[in-house]
């Protein structure tokens, strides 16, 4: 991997006011030229938004949420949150699309929204993508990537804000990675798909059970720029580790 290589949390529903003081390390650790290249970015539940951002101020660690309402300002929405409301806390990331929301009845449509008015917020976007594993097994991958890719990217003029995330639906949370083959042959099509799309080289990251001990097999995929970390991010030893053993 070269140039920036993005590192992901994702604390999903993880995490109280005590787990911000683990961070430190991360911290010190962000600062040192080695580690330059890294773009780290949380994104902690919405409930520790603001501690998250004021324990990076003076960093360069970013934060983002994990999921905003279709409706970019305000409106009668019991218990959502807009993008306008998430820059008003101070993020700069917004994750949309992640295979647990779409589980829960979230459709290409209302990912596509989502994108709208997080773009229109000047929010940076982690699209995720993935198949599940009765797609793969049917062969479908190639098919429900351009499906994803060309529903939720509907409408939208300006890509410099979308990073991709290839998140395997049946890899996240379950221990297994895909085979160097089959990712590496995914993400060129994701690429292909993408630069036909925006004519422009969207920054691809992987996601799916990444922990320090498979790093080694993942952090020489090609076309790969950086990893979205689910439960290994919520230890911040082991995210530590990834990144360490990420750039060497
Ligand atoms: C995720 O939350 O998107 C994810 C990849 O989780 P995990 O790393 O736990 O598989």
């Amino acid at each position: 991997m070269t140039n920036n290589i993005y590192f992901i949390a994702n604390w999903k529903m993880y995490g109280s006011t005590t787990s911000l003081n683990s961070l430190n390390k991360l911290i010190n650790l962000s600062r040192l030229k080695k580690y330059k290249r890294a773009r780290i970015i949380y994104f902690p539940p919405f409930t520790l938004i603001k501690d998250f951002v004021t324990k990076f101020k003076k960093t360069k660690i970013s934060v983002g949420a994990q999921n905003c309402h279709q409706t970019e300002n305000y409106g009668s929405f019991t218990g959502s949150i807009s993008a306008k409301m998430l820059k008003d806390l101070g993020c700069n990331y917004v994750i949309l699309g992640h295979s647990e929301n779409r589980m829960s009845g979230e459709t290409d449509f209302d990912i596509n929204q989502k994108i709208l008015s997080a773009i229109n917020k000047n929010l940076k976007i982690i699209f995720c993508i993935g198949e599940t594993i009765k797609e793969k097994r049917k062969k479908l991958t190639h098919h429900v990537l351009k499906k994803q890719i060309n529903n939720g990217l509907k409408g939208v003029k300006n890509f410099k804000n979308i990073f991709i995330a290839y998140e395997p639906v049946w890899s996240i949370g379950t221990g297994i990675i895909p085979s160097k083959k089959d990712l590496e042959n995914n993400v060129s099509k994701i690429k292909k798909l993408l630069t036909k799309k925006t004519k422009l080289k969207l920054q691809i990251l992987y996601g799916g059970s990444v922990n320090s001990k498979n790093l080694s097999n993942l952090r020489n995929i090609s076309g790969i720029n950086g990893f979205l970390v689910g439960s290994a991010s919520q230890n911040t030893k082991n995210f530590i580790d990834i990144i360490k053993k990420t750039i060497i």
